[in-house]
């Protein structure tokens, strides 16, 4: 990985009671950062060079599904999860014979790809610093900025 990694930061605020308001999207803005986990540790704060990058405690990552991936559960690709599988097992039991046809029992589960981290801090609001909230940074990193393919269609003459 070489060059400098971009990132796109999604804020929420949550309230003591759960509500939680979308505060909007930054636009992809490129870091000083060349590795996911350089921007990780000045994101938790530890990159005495830029303070002001802070966001929190990491609470949680973010997933992305990969389009087309086969099942997690069952290894079924996404076509041939519609309907019931075929379980051949190596050992047959009363249960699950050779051959035996069962229902799925769970939804198609893609594979999920680790793109990014939430940071969560408590901050007070500007026009009451009395009463606070949490601060949700939703951050997901990125090679390049979005890219857009444009598409000629022509009409038939
Ligand atoms: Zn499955």
């Amino acid at each position: 990985m070489t060059g400098n990694l971009y990132v796109k930061v999604a804020h929420d605020e949550v309230q003591d009671d759960g509500t939680r308001y979308g505060m909007g999207d930054e636009p992809i803005t490129e870091t000083a950062h060349e590795t996911p986990g350089a921007i990780f540790r000045a994101a938790l704060g530890r990159d005495p060079r830029r303070p002001w990058e802070a966001m929190g405690r990491c609470s949680g990552k973010v997933y992305v599904d990969v389009p087309g991936s086969p099942c997690t559960v069952c290894h079924l690709s996404r076509a041939e999860h519609i309907g019931p599988v075929i379980v051949t097992t190596e050992e047959p039991s009363t249960e699950h014979p050779n051959g035996a046809v069962v229902s799925h029992g769970h939804h198609y589960q893609p594979v999920a790809r680790h793109i990014g981290w939430v940071f969560e801090r408590r901050e007070r609001y500007e026009d009451d610093p009395t009463r606070s909230y949490l601060h949700e940074r939703w951050v997901t990193v990125h090679t390049a900025p979005d890219s857009v393919t444009r598409t000629e269609h022509f009409a038939d003459l």
